[in-house]
Protein backbone atom coordinates (compact mmCIF):
# COMPACT_ATOMS: atom_id res chain seq x y z
CA UNK A 1 0.00 0.00 0.00
CA UNK A 2 1.24 3.67 -0.85
CA UNK A 3 1.42 6.58 1.05
CA UNK A 4 -2.08 8.00 2.07
CA UNK A 5 -3.31 10.28 -0.75
CA UNK A 6 -2.11 7.43 -3.08
CA UNK A 7 -4.14 5.66 -5.33
CA UNK A 8 -4.07 2.24 -3.62
CA UNK A 9 -4.22 4.09 -0.40
CA UNK A 10 -6.47 7.24 -0.73
CA UNK A 11 -7.14 9.89 1.78
CA UNK A 12 -10.12 9.15 3.57
CA UNK A 13 -11.98 12.44 4.47
CA UNK A 14 -15.32 12.84 5.64
CA UNK A 15 -17.51 16.12 5.47
CA UNK A 16 -20.10 16.25 8.19
CA UNK A 17 -23.02 18.81 5.71
CA UNK A 18 -24.12 19.48 2.40
CA UNK A 19 -24.10 23.04 1.77
CA UNK A 20 -21.72 25.14 0.09
CA UNK A 21 -18.87 25.10 2.62
CA UNK A 22 -19.02 21.20 1.95
CA UNK A 23 -19.10 21.06 -1.63
CA UNK A 24 -16.35 23.83 -1.86
CA UNK A 25 -14.52 21.37 0.21
CA UNK A 26 -14.75 18.78 -2.35
CA UNK A 27 -14.00 20.93 -5.45
CA UNK A 28 -10.79 22.46 -3.36
CA UNK A 29 -9.70 18.81 -2.91
CA UNK A 30 -10.08 17.98 -6.47
CA UNK A 31 -8.10 20.41 -7.69
CA UNK A 32 -5.08 18.81 -5.74
CA UNK A 33 -3.33 17.25 -8.80
CA UNK A 34 -1.92 13.79 -7.94
CA UNK A 35 -3.80 13.27 -4.95
CA UNK A 36 -6.13 10.57 -4.52
CA UNK A 37 -8.87 11.94 -1.92
CA UNK A 38 -12.23 9.86 -1.52
CA UNK A 39 -14.55 12.02 0.03
CA UNK A 40 -17.92 11.24 1.90
CA UNK A 41 -20.42 13.97 2.51
CA UNK A 42 -23.07 13.53 5.78
CA UNK A 43 -26.04 15.22 5.70
CA UNK A 44 -28.67 14.75 8.55
CA UNK A 45 -30.87 15.93 6.04
CA UNK A 46 -32.35 13.93 2.99
CA UNK A 47 -31.16 16.66 0.69
CA UNK A 48 -27.88 18.21 -0.06
CA UNK A 49 -26.97 21.89 -0.55
CA UNK A 50 -27.86 23.18 3.05
CA UNK A 51 -28.77 26.95 2.73
CA UNK A 52 -29.09 27.04 -1.07
CA UNK A 53 -32.04 24.88 -0.74
CA UNK A 54 -33.13 26.06 2.92
CA UNK A 55 -32.24 29.58 3.17
CA UNK A 56 -32.11 31.27 -0.24
CA UNK A 57 -34.83 32.87 -0.89
CA UNK A 58 -37.45 31.01 -3.16
CA UNK A 59 -37.75 33.84 -5.60
CA UNK A 60 -33.93 34.07 -6.01
CA UNK A 61 -33.45 30.76 -8.16
CA UNK A 62 -30.21 32.40 -9.97
CA UNK A 63 -28.39 32.21 -6.55
CA UNK A 64 -29.43 28.57 -6.48
CA UNK A 65 -27.96 27.70 -9.63
CA UNK A 66 -24.91 27.08 -7.73
CA UNK A 67 -25.90 23.74 -6.93
CA UNK A 68 -24.54 22.94 -11.10
CA UNK A 69 -21.40 23.50 -9.56
CA UNK A 70 -22.05 20.93 -6.80
CA UNK A 71 -23.36 18.40 -9.03
CA UNK A 72 -20.21 18.36 -10.94
CA UNK A 73 -18.20 17.82 -7.88
CA UNK A 74 -20.63 14.93 -6.97
CA UNK A 75 -20.24 13.04 -10.31
CA UNK A 76 -16.71 12.47 -8.72
CA UNK A 77 -16.50 8.77 -8.55
CA UNK A 78 -14.82 9.32 -5.00
CA UNK A 79 -17.18 11.14 -3.63
CA UNK A 80 -20.31 9.93 -2.02
CA UNK A 81 -23.18 11.63 -0.31
CA UNK A 82 -24.52 9.63 3.05
CA UNK A 83 -27.92 12.13 3.59
CA UNK A 84 -30.47 11.52 6.41
CA UNK A 85 -27.26 10.34 8.29
CA UNK A 86 -26.58 12.67 11.45
CA UNK A 87 -23.39 13.33 13.39
CA UNK A 88 -24.04 12.56 17.11
CA UNK A 89 -27.20 9.94 16.51
CA UNK A 90 -26.32 7.65 13.97
CA UNK A 91 -22.66 7.89 13.80
CA UNK A 92 -19.85 9.50 16.65
CA UNK A 93 -16.61 10.68 16.67
CA UNK A 94 -15.09 7.35 17.22
CA UNK A 95 -16.78 6.27 14.01
CA UNK A 96 -15.62 9.05 12.41
CA UNK A 97 -11.62 8.23 13.89
CA UNK A 98 -11.66 4.58 12.91
CA UNK A 99 -13.15 5.31 9.66
CA UNK A 100 -11.57 8.61 8.19
CA UNK A 101 -7.67 10.07 8.43
CA UNK A 102 -9.46 13.83 8.53
CA UNK A 103 -13.02 14.98 9.37
CA UNK A 104 -14.36 18.93 8.18
CA UNK A 105 -17.29 20.34 9.91
CA UNK A 106 -19.33 22.65 7.37
CA UNK A 107 -22.43 22.67 9.52
CA UNK A 108 -23.21 26.18 8.98
CA UNK A 109 -25.02 28.34 11.60
CA UNK A 110 -28.34 26.69 12.36
CA UNK A 111 -29.96 29.14 15.06
CA UNK A 112 -30.76 32.66 15.60
CA UNK A 113 -29.65 35.20 17.72
CA UNK A 114 -31.94 36.66 20.65
CA UNK A 115 -32.56 40.15 21.27
CA UNK A 116 -32.48 39.40 25.16
CA UNK A 117 -35.85 41.85 25.53
CA UNK A 118 -38.88 41.48 27.36
CA UNK A 119 -41.56 39.97 25.27
CA UNK A 120 -39.52 38.27 23.19
CA UNK A 121 -41.24 34.73 24.03
CA UNK A 122 -44.97 36.07 23.32
CA UNK A 123 -47.25 34.45 20.58
CA UNK A 124 -46.26 36.13 17.48
CA UNK A 125 -42.18 36.85 18.22
CA UNK A 126 -40.27 35.05 16.10
CA UNK A 127 -36.98 34.38 14.51
CA UNK A 128 -36.65 34.98 10.72
CA UNK A 129 -34.52 32.26 10.33
CA UNK A 130 -37.66 29.83 11.49
CA UNK A 131 -39.69 31.63 9.31
CA UNK A 132 -37.33 31.41 5.60
CA UNK A 133 -37.00 27.81 6.54
CA UNK A 134 -40.19 27.02 6.97
CA UNK A 135 -40.84 29.18 3.77
CA UNK A 136 -38.16 27.50 2.17
CA UNK A 137 -39.66 23.93 2.96
CA UNK A 138 -37.42 22.62 5.66
CA UNK A 139 -38.51 19.52 6.84
CA UNK A 140 -37.80 19.97 10.33
CA UNK A 141 -40.03 23.62 10.41
CA UNK A 142 -42.86 22.14 7.78
CA UNK A 143 -45.18 22.06 10.91
CA UNK A 144 -44.57 25.94 12.25
CA UNK A 145 -47.88 28.63 11.88
CA UNK A 146 -47.67 31.90 11.46
CA UNK A 147 -50.03 34.15 12.33
CA UNK A 148 -50.87 36.02 9.02
CA UNK A 149 -54.25 37.42 9.73
CA UNK A 150 -51.77 40.07 11.54
CA UNK A 151 -52.02 43.40 9.47
CA UNK A 152 -48.86 45.22 10.64
CA UNK A 153 -45.39 43.21 11.35
CA UNK A 154 -42.01 44.15 12.13
CA UNK A 155 -38.83 43.01 11.42
CA UNK A 156 -35.83 43.83 13.66
CA UNK A 157 -32.56 44.16 12.17
CA UNK A 158 -31.80 45.45 8.54
CA UNK A 159 -29.43 42.43 6.89
CA UNK A 160 -30.24 40.77 3.80
CA UNK A 161 -32.42 37.96 5.56
CA UNK A 162 -34.73 41.18 7.12
CA UNK A 163 -35.00 41.75 3.19
CA UNK A 164 -35.68 38.22 2.13
CA UNK A 165 -38.61 38.04 5.21
CA UNK A 166 -40.05 42.03 3.95
CA UNK A 167 -39.92 40.75 0.34
CA UNK A 168 -41.68 37.60 0.82
CA UNK A 169 -44.44 39.11 3.16
CA UNK A 170 -44.90 42.05 0.64
CA UNK A 171 -45.06 39.94 -2.29
CA UNK A 172 -48.59 38.91 -4.21
CA UNK A 173 -49.63 35.61 -3.90
CA UNK A 174 -48.90 35.89 -8.25
CA UNK A 175 -45.37 36.54 -7.72
CA UNK A 176 -44.67 33.81 -4.76
CA UNK A 177 -46.50 31.03 -6.78
CA UNK A 178 -43.64 31.46 -9.83
CA UNK A 179 -40.83 30.50 -6.84
CA UNK A 180 -40.42 27.03 -5.44
CA UNK A 181 -41.99 28.11 -1.74
CA UNK A 182 -42.92 25.10 0.10
CA UNK A 183 -46.78 24.59 -0.92
CA UNK A 184 -47.33 25.55 2.85
CA UNK A 185 -46.42 28.84 2.67
CA UNK A 186 -47.49 29.49 -0.57
CA UNK A 187 -51.30 28.46 0.76
CA UNK A 188 -50.57 30.53 3.93
CA UNK A 189 -49.82 33.21 2.48
CA UNK A 190 -52.25 33.06 -0.11
CA UNK A 191 -54.73 34.21 2.84
CA UNK A 192 -52.19 36.95 3.98
CA UNK A 193 -53.96 39.52 5.58
CA UNK A 194 -49.96 41.65 6.06
CA UNK A 195 -50.56 45.27 5.33
CA UNK A 196 -47.57 46.95 6.96
CA UNK A 197 -44.20 45.71 7.22
CA UNK A 198 -41.64 47.56 9.38
CA UNK A 199 -38.05 47.09 8.48
CA UNK A 200 -36.37 48.19 11.67
CA UNK A 201 -32.68 48.90 11.86
CA UNK A 202 -30.23 50.35 15.58
CA UNK A 203 -27.95 52.05 12.79
CA UNK A 204 -28.39 54.22 9.73
CA UNK A 205 -28.86 53.90 6.46
CA UNK A 206 -24.90 53.73 5.79
CA UNK A 207 -24.07 50.91 8.30
CA UNK A 208 -26.68 48.94 7.05
CA UNK A 209 -25.97 45.23 6.30
CA UNK A 210 -28.26 44.77 2.76
CA UNK A 211 -26.55 45.05 -0.04
CA UNK A 212 -27.78 46.95 -3.31
CA UNK A 213 -28.92 44.41 -5.31
CA UNK A 214 -31.47 43.47 -2.77
CA UNK A 215 -32.35 46.95 -0.86
CA UNK A 216 -33.08 48.17 -5.18
CA UNK A 217 -35.67 44.89 -5.47
CA UNK A 218 -37.65 46.34 -2.47
CA UNK A 219 -38.78 48.97 -4.90
CA UNK A 220 -39.95 46.97 -7.39
CA UNK A 221 -42.54 44.96 -5.88
CA UNK A 222 -45.75 44.76 -7.85
CA UNK A 223 -47.98 45.32 -5.32
CA UNK A 224 -46.19 47.13 -2.31
CA UNK A 225 -45.02 50.85 -1.75
CA UNK A 226 -41.83 51.34 0.26
CA UNK A 227 -41.80 53.50 2.43
CA UNK A 228 -38.70 55.68 3.84
CA UNK A 229 -38.95 59.47 5.72
CA UNK A 230 -36.65 61.73 4.78
CA UNK A 231 -35.85 62.26 8.25
CA UNK A 232 -34.50 58.61 8.40
CA UNK A 233 -32.78 58.87 4.91
CA UNK A 234 -30.78 61.80 6.23
CA UNK A 235 -27.27 60.60 7.33
CA UNK A 236 -25.72 62.00 10.23
CA UNK A 237 -22.53 63.98 10.03
CA UNK A 238 -20.05 61.25 11.41
CA UNK A 239 -21.73 58.73 8.44
CA UNK A 240 -21.74 60.96 5.67
CA UNK A 241 -18.01 61.90 6.22
CA UNK A 242 -17.17 57.86 6.89
CA UNK A 243 -19.19 57.60 3.48
CA UNK A 244 -17.36 59.96 1.52
CA UNK A 245 -13.86 58.54 3.07
CA UNK A 246 -14.84 55.20 2.37
CA UNK A 247 -14.14 53.29 -0.71
CA UNK A 248 -16.99 50.66 -0.16
CA UNK A 249 -19.55 51.51 -3.36
CA UNK A 250 -22.03 49.25 -1.53
CA UNK A 251 -22.49 51.85 1.46
CA UNK A 252 -22.99 54.81 -1.38
CA UNK A 253 -25.50 52.88 -3.51
CA UNK A 254 -27.57 51.68 -0.26
CA UNK A 255 -27.86 54.96 0.75
CA UNK A 256 -29.09 56.03 -2.91
CA UNK A 257 -31.64 53.27 -2.87
CA UNK A 258 -32.71 54.86 0.30
CA UNK A 259 -32.97 57.86 -0.55
CA UNK A 260 -34.47 58.03 -3.16
CA UNK A 261 -37.22 55.75 -1.90
CA UNK A 262 -37.80 58.62 0.32
CA UNK A 263 -38.35 60.79 -2.29
CA UNK A 264 -41.05 58.61 -3.53
CA UNK A 265 -45.03 59.09 -2.87
CA UNK A 266 -47.38 56.14 -2.19
CA UNK A 267 -48.93 54.91 -5.33
CA UNK A 268 -51.65 53.17 -3.21
CA UNK A 269 -50.69 49.66 -3.38
CA UNK A 270 -52.20 47.77 -0.81
CA UNK A 271 -49.16 47.07 1.17
CA UNK A 272 -46.47 48.87 2.44
CA UNK A 273 -42.44 48.70 3.35
CA UNK A 274 -41.57 50.87 5.75
CA UNK A 275 -37.73 51.27 6.64
CA UNK A 276 -37.10 52.80 9.58
CA UNK A 277 -33.39 54.19 11.26
CA UNK A 278 -32.13 54.22 14.30
CA UNK A 279 -34.20 52.67 16.48
CA UNK A 280 -33.93 49.97 18.98
CA UNK A 281 -36.50 47.60 19.94
CA UNK A 282 -36.50 47.31 23.99
CA UNK A 283 -39.88 45.85 24.47
CA UNK A 284 -42.34 43.55 23.02
CA UNK A 285 -45.60 44.27 24.52
CA UNK A 286 -48.53 41.56 24.67
CA UNK A 287 -52.26 41.53 25.67
CA UNK A 288 -53.85 38.84 28.24
CA UNK A 289 -53.78 36.19 26.02
CA UNK A 290 -49.60 36.22 25.71
CA UNK A 291 -49.74 37.60 21.95
CA UNK A 292 -47.84 40.25 21.07
CA UNK A 293 -49.57 43.52 20.15
CA UNK A 294 -46.68 46.52 19.53
CA UNK A 295 -43.01 46.90 19.68
CA UNK A 296 -41.64 49.21 21.44
CA UNK A 297 -38.64 51.20 20.47
CA UNK A 298 -35.84 53.30 21.69
CA UNK A 299 -34.51 56.46 19.59
CA UNK A 300 -31.23 56.27 18.79
CA UNK A 301 -28.97 58.76 17.57
CA UNK A 302 -25.13 57.61 15.71
CA UNK A 303 -21.81 59.00 17.48
CA UNK A 304 -18.35 57.72 16.16
CA UNK A 305 -16.80 55.43 18.75
CA UNK A 306 -12.80 55.63 19.78
CA UNK A 307 -12.28 52.89 17.34
CA UNK A 308 -13.49 55.06 14.70
CA UNK A 309 -17.07 53.02 13.93
CA UNK A 310 -20.64 54.29 13.86
CA UNK A 311 -22.55 53.27 16.94
CA UNK A 312 -25.84 54.10 18.05
CA UNK A 313 -27.31 55.35 21.10
CA UNK A 314 -30.34 55.85 22.76
CA UNK A 315 -31.54 59.32 23.16
CA UNK A 316 -34.29 59.15 25.77
CA UNK A 317 -37.42 59.70 23.39
CA UNK A 318 -39.41 56.13 23.25
CA UNK A 319 -42.65 55.00 20.62
CA UNK A 320 -44.47 51.91 20.01
CA UNK A 321 -45.80 50.44 17.42
CA UNK A 322 -48.54 48.39 16.94
CA UNK A 323 -47.63 44.62 15.54
CA UNK A 324 -49.09 41.70 15.51
CA UNK A 325 -46.05 39.78 14.44
CA UNK A 326 -42.43 40.25 15.23
CA UNK A 327 -39.61 38.46 12.95
CA UNK A 328 -36.24 39.27 14.55
CA UNK A 329 -33.58 38.74 12.41
CA UNK A 330 -30.38 39.86 13.67
CA UNK A 331 -28.09 37.03 12.55
CA UNK A 332 -27.82 33.38 12.66
CA UNK A 333 -25.98 31.16 14.84
CA UNK A 334 -23.66 27.92 14.95
CA UNK A 335 -24.81 24.79 17.10
CA UNK A 336 -22.64 23.12 18.98
CA UNK A 337 -21.59 19.84 17.78
CA UNK A 338 -20.49 16.34 20.51
CA UNK A 339 -16.86 16.16 20.84
CA UNK A 340 -15.50 19.38 19.25
CA UNK A 341 -14.91 22.06 20.77
CA UNK A 342 -17.10 25.35 20.72
CA UNK A 343 -16.80 28.90 21.08
CA UNK A 344 -20.18 29.90 22.75
CA UNK A 345 -20.22 33.24 22.75
CA UNK A 346 -19.07 33.24 19.18
CA UNK A 347 -21.32 30.64 18.21
CA UNK A 348 -18.59 28.45 15.67
CA UNK A 349 -16.24 26.04 16.19
CA UNK A 350 -12.77 26.73 17.89
CA UNK A 351 -10.42 27.12 14.49
CA UNK A 352 -7.40 28.57 13.38
CA UNK A 353 -7.49 28.98 9.37
CA UNK A 354 -9.76 25.92 9.62
CA UNK A 355 -7.54 23.31 12.05
CA UNK A 356 -9.71 22.63 15.26
CA UNK A 357 -8.16 23.87 18.26
CA UNK A 358 -8.63 23.61 21.96
CA UNK A 359 -9.74 26.27 23.40
CA UNK A 360 -6.30 27.29 24.02
CA UNK A 361 -5.76 27.49 20.23
CA UNK A 362 -3.60 24.14 20.39
CA UNK A 363 -4.66 22.14 16.72
CA UNK A 364 -7.13 18.88 17.38
CA UNK A 365 -5.39 16.52 15.16
CA UNK A 366 -7.61 15.56 12.29
CA UNK A 367 -10.50 18.14 12.69
CA UNK A 368 -11.25 21.09 10.89
CA UNK A 369 -14.19 23.25 9.55
CA UNK A 370 -15.21 25.60 7.26
CA UNK A 371 -17.81 27.80 6.39
CA UNK A 372 -19.87 29.42 8.83
CA UNK A 373 -19.83 27.08 11.48
CA UNK A 374 -15.64 28.44 11.28
CA UNK A 375 -16.19 31.82 10.76
CA UNK A 376 -19.24 32.77 11.50
CA UNK A 377 -22.37 34.05 9.43
CA UNK A 378 -21.19 36.24 7.36
CA UNK A 379 -20.49 37.20 3.30
CA UNK A 380 -22.69 35.57 0.39
CA UNK A 381 -22.35 31.97 -0.96
CA UNK A 382 -19.06 32.51 -2.89
CA UNK A 383 -17.42 33.45 0.23
CA UNK A 384 -17.26 29.81 1.36
CA UNK A 385 -15.46 28.56 -1.63
CA UNK A 386 -12.36 30.92 -0.58
CA UNK A 387 -12.89 29.86 3.34
CA UNK A 388 -12.56 26.17 2.24
CA UNK A 389 -9.83 26.56 0.01
CA UNK A 390 -8.24 27.86 2.89
CA UNK A 391 -9.20 25.22 5.40
CA UNK A 392 -8.23 22.27 2.61
CA UNK A 393 -4.91 24.15 1.98
CA UNK A 394 -4.47 23.13 5.87
CA UNK A 395 -5.83 19.67 5.71
CA UNK A 396 -3.16 19.07 2.55
CA UNK A 397 -0.38 20.76 4.96
CA UNK A 398 -1.08 18.37 7.73
CA UNK A 399 -1.32 15.32 5.83
CA UNK A 400 1.89 16.03 4.46
CA UNK A 401 3.40 16.42 7.80
CA UNK A 402 1.90 13.25 9.02
CA UNK A 403 -0.67 14.81 11.26
CA UNK A 404 -3.93 12.85 10.86
CA UNK A 405 -5.88 10.28 12.32
CA UNK A 406 -4.84 6.44 11.78
CA UNK A 407 -7.65 4.92 11.02
CA UNK A 408 -8.33 0.78 11.33
CA UNK A 409 -11.10 0.75 8.44
CA UNK A 410 -10.22 3.31 6.22
CA UNK A 411 -11.83 1.48 3.18
CA UNK A 412 -14.78 2.79 1.51
CA UNK A 413 -17.25 -0.80 1.62
CA UNK A 414 -16.63 -0.64 5.65
CA UNK A 415 -17.54 3.00 6.07
CA UNK A 416 -20.82 2.07 3.65
CA UNK A 417 -21.22 -0.74 6.09
CA UNK A 418 -20.70 0.80 8.89
CA UNK A 419 -23.80 3.53 7.83
CA UNK A 420 -26.12 1.06 6.44
CA UNK A 421 -25.95 -0.83 10.09
CA UNK A 422 -26.94 2.76 11.40
CA UNK A 423 -28.90 3.89 9.52
CA UNK A 424 -30.88 2.07 6.58
CA UNK A 425 -33.12 4.48 5.22
CA UNK A 426 -29.46 6.41 4.21
CA UNK A 427 -30.13 8.76 1.10
CA UNK A 428 -26.87 7.94 -1.60
CA UNK A 429 -26.74 10.86 -4.26
CA UNK A 430 -28.36 9.14 -7.10
CA UNK A 431 -31.50 8.83 -5.07
CA UNK A 432 -31.12 12.47 -4.20
CA UNK A 433 -31.57 12.74 -7.90
CA UNK A 434 -34.44 10.57 -8.04
CA UNK A 435 -35.96 13.26 -5.76
CA UNK A 436 -34.66 16.60 -7.44
CA UNK A 437 -36.18 14.64 -10.92
CA UNK A 438 -39.58 14.40 -9.48
CA UNK A 439 -39.78 18.04 -7.24
CA UNK A 440 -38.46 19.34 -11.21
CA UNK A 441 -40.98 17.32 -12.71
CA UNK A 442 -44.05 18.32 -10.57
CA UNK A 443 -42.67 21.88 -10.40
CA UNK A 444 -42.67 21.85 -14.20
CA UNK A 445 -46.54 20.61 -14.39
CA UNK A 446 -47.19 24.13 -12.47
CA UNK A 447 -45.01 26.05 -14.35
CA UNK A 448 -43.01 26.50 -11.30
CA UNK A 449 -39.27 25.56 -10.60
CA UNK A 450 -39.82 22.90 -8.43
CA UNK A 451 -42.20 21.72 -5.77
CA UNK A 452 -40.57 20.57 -2.54
CA UNK A 453 -41.07 17.31 -1.05
CA UNK A 454 -41.26 19.04 2.36
CA UNK A 455 -41.28 15.77 4.76
CA UNK A 456 -38.76 12.94 5.13
CA UNK A 457 -41.16 10.14 5.09
CA UNK A 458 -42.83 11.51 1.70
CA UNK A 459 -39.12 11.54 0.28
CA UNK A 460 -38.46 8.31 1.43
CA UNK A 461 -42.20 6.88 -0.04
CA UNK A 462 -40.79 8.30 -3.24
CA UNK A 463 -37.77 6.22 -3.21
CA UNK A 464 -39.95 2.96 -2.67
CA UNK A 465 -38.53 2.71 0.63
CA UNK A 466 -42.06 4.12 2.67
P1 LIG B 1 -26.39 40.28 9.09
O1 LIG B 1 -26.04 40.63 7.69
O2 LIG B 1 -25.29 40.09 10.06
O3 LIG B 1 -27.38 41.44 9.63
C1 LIG B 1 -27.82 41.45 10.95
C2 LIG B 1 -28.56 42.75 11.23
O4 LIG B 1 -29.06 42.68 12.55
C3 LIG B 1 -27.70 43.99 11.15
O5 LIG B 1 -28.45 45.03 10.59
C4 LIG B 1 -27.42 44.30 12.64
O6 LIG B 1 -27.20 45.64 12.93
C5 LIG B 1 -28.73 43.88 13.24
N1 LIG B 1 -28.65 43.61 14.67
C6 LIG B 1 -27.80 42.79 15.32
N2 LIG B 1 -28.08 42.78 16.64
C7 LIG B 1 -29.13 43.62 16.81
C8 LIG B 1 -29.88 44.04 17.94
N3 LIG B 1 -29.61 43.57 19.16
N4 LIG B 1 -30.88 44.92 17.76
C9 LIG B 1 -31.17 45.40 16.54
N5 LIG B 1 -30.50 45.05 15.43
C10 LIG B 1 -29.50 44.16 15.57
O7 LIG B 1 -27.25 38.94 9.19
P2 LIG B 1 -28.33 38.26 8.24
O8 LIG B 1 -29.25 39.22 7.64
O9 LIG B 1 -28.85 37.14 9.05
O10 LIG B 1 -27.45 37.64 7.06
C11 LIG B 1 -26.43 36.65 7.31
C12 LIG B 1 -25.50 36.57 6.10
O11 LIG B 1 -26.20 35.96 5.00
C13 LIG B 1 -25.02 37.91 5.61
O12 LIG B 1 -23.70 37.82 5.19
C14 LIG B 1 -25.95 38.20 4.45
O13 LIG B 1 -25.43 39.11 3.49
C15 LIG B 1 -26.10 36.80 3.87
N6 LIG B 1 -27.32 36.72 3.06
C16 LIG B 1 -27.21 37.08 1.76
C17 LIG B 1 -28.33 37.10 0.97
C18 LIG B 1 -28.20 37.54 -0.45
O14 LIG B 1 -27.09 37.65 -0.94
N7 LIG B 1 -29.28 37.83 -1.14
C19 LIG B 1 -29.58 36.74 1.48
C20 LIG B 1 -29.67 36.38 2.84
C21 LIG B 1 -28.52 36.38 3.62
P3 LIG B 1 -25.71 46.21 13.26
O15 LIG B 1 -25.05 46.34 11.94
O16 LIG B 1 -26.00 47.50 13.93
O17 LIG B 1 -25.06 45.18 14.15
Amino acid sequence: MGNIGSESNPLRVAIIGSGPAGFYTVSNFLKHKGLHVSMDMYDRLPTPFGLVRAGVAPDHQKDKSVTRAYDKSARNPNFRFFGNVKYGEHIHMDDLKSHYHQVIFTTGAQVDRNLGIPGEDLGGSHSATDFVAWYNGHPDFADLDFDLSQESVAIVGIGNVAIDVARILGKTVSELAETDMADHALEALRDSKVKNVYVLGRRGPAQAAFTPPEIKEMGELEDADVVVSSEDAMLDPASAAEMEASSDRNVTKNVAFVQEYSERSLTGKSRTVTFRFLVSPTELVGDDSGKVTAIRLAKNEAYQDEDGSIRARATGEVEEIPVGLVFRSVGYRGVALPEVPFHERWGSIENALGRVTTSDGDPVTGLYAAGWIKRGPTGVIGTNKTCAQETVNCMVEDLEAGKHFTPTAPSVDAAEALVLSRQPDRISYSDWQAIDAEELRLGGEQSRPRVKFTRVAKMLDQLGRG
